[in-house]
């Protein structure tokens, strides 16, 4: 292995843990309660299966043709942004993408020059710290702390140096549920402001918005920018659809940063795509995307999850967070050592992801994604695994 290439994987805690964990071989056979994962357990939605198959028939011999960003999809992408933000956004600020993962890659590799600086908040989603450090930038680390789990707007202005490109934040947050609110937001934004204007050097805001849709008990899940003029929308499909394995976000550009800079950003953004491998998504989810692009999974099936599993967590004394938003419930591990709890929970088959992996040491993370059976069987199991912790 590459001295490079070993460096870039101290970045994958995750990936250290997975590959001990009897999940790979468990995973998917009957009786198993998997809570791992954001994956789907239940059938997809089926009007999503039916607009696959749909555009699947090629109309024309171009059907299946290289396609870059297809009007159609960057369309909708604006449209969908639009009706969510009340701001007027520009179809052509948009790039489709591989996911939001290819998104955040994108966006990361298109802002930042080498030894720049990128701050990103713990815990994480996995792959932050590989993206950034993949760009040749530095990561820098900030903490949410419970039980609010809250950016601390003094923290992010002494974090900031002039090699600060950008900040990544997520809303609604994996794995705390959080959904940030308008004055969290205008905080954060006052310190990106004030910040720009010191160095001389505009901050930009990466907004991971991958569950912006996925917002319970009847909440608006805000958008960072409607709240800061440089921000940089990173969005998947794959959260509100429920389909990771099948690829398709996009970045967008806010239709507030100004004009002639936004040119610059475009062409940026165009090249960043080349470089991380043809990011664009496959051209059968760029053409259904104008189908898909309003399909949510059912939202009161996760509240009624979350609204069995938590308070059956609080009475065991595992002290549950009760997410906003997202499909993620965190919880308190019994012993301080999650890694030691979680492969103890996996000896009755249940599997949840330790905070460890996460850099949240001592907690552990459950996805609502799991199915209704699995749920249920869940309960019996998390009691029985406290008990030696209670004796
Ligand atoms: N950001 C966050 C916060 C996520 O949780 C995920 C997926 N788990 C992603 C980005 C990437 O989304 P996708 O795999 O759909 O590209």
């Amino acid at each position: 292995m590459t001295s490079r290439i070993a460096t870039l994987q101290q970045s994958l805690p995750f990936f250290e843990w997975y590959g001990t964990s009897p999940h790979q071989e468990r995973g998917g056979q009957p009786g198993v309660v998997d809570l791992l994962f954001g994956n789907p357990h239940d059938m997809p939605i089926p009007a999503y299966v039916e607009a696959l198959q749909r555009h699947a028939l090629p109309q024309h011999p171009g059907w299946f043709a290289y396609m870059f960003d297809d009007e159609g999809a960057t369309g909708t992408a604006a449209d969908g942004l639009r009706r969510h933000t009340g701001m007027d956004w520009d179809a052509d600020d948009i790039a489709m993408t591989n996911g939001g993962w290819g998104a955040i890659a994108v966006g990361i590799r298109a802002l930042v020059e080498p030894g720049d600086e990128v701050i990103y908040y713990d815990p994480p989603w996995f792959f932050y710290d590989l993206l950034i450090r993949g760009a040749e930038a530095t990561p820098v680390t900030l903490r949410l702390e419970p039980p609010r789990f809250s950016p601390d707007p003094a923290a992010l202005a002494a974090a900031i140096t002039p090699r600060t490109r950008a900040v990544l934040l997520n809303t609604p947050h994996n794995p705390t549920g959080r959904i940030l609110d308008d004055a969290e937001l205008d905080a954060v934004a006052e310190v990106l402001r004030a910040a720009s204007d010191r160095h001389g050097r505009p901050i930009y805001l990466l907004s991971d918005e991958a569950y912006r849709l996925i917002a319970l008990d009847g909440r608006r899940a805000p958008s960072p920018a409607e709240h800061y003029e440089r921000t940089l929308v990173l969005y998947s499909y794959g959260k509100q659809l429920l389909a990771p394995g099948q690829r398709i976000g996009y970045l967008a550009l806010s239709p507030r940063i100004p004009a002639e800079e936004r040119a610059g950003l475009r062409e940026a953004v165009r090249i960043a795509q080349f470089v991380n491998s043809f990011s664009w998504p496959n051209a059968l989810l760029q053409r259904a995307l104008p189908d898909i692009a309003d399909l949510v999974i059912d939202i009161p099936t996760l509240e009624r999850r979350r609204d069995r599993l938590v308070p059956a967590l609080a009475e065991l004394g595992y002290e549950p967070t009760t997410p906003e938003g997202t499909f993620y419930v965190l919880a308190r591990s019994p012993i301080e050592d999650d890694i030691a709890f979680a492969a103890r929970l996996a000896e009755d088959d249940v599997f949840v992801l330790p905070g460890t992996t996460i850099n949240l040491p001592g907690w552990f993370r459950i996805s609502l994604t799991a199915s209704d059976e699995m749920i249920e069987a869940s309960i019996e199991r998390f009691a029985a695994a406290r008990e030696p912790v209670r004796a």
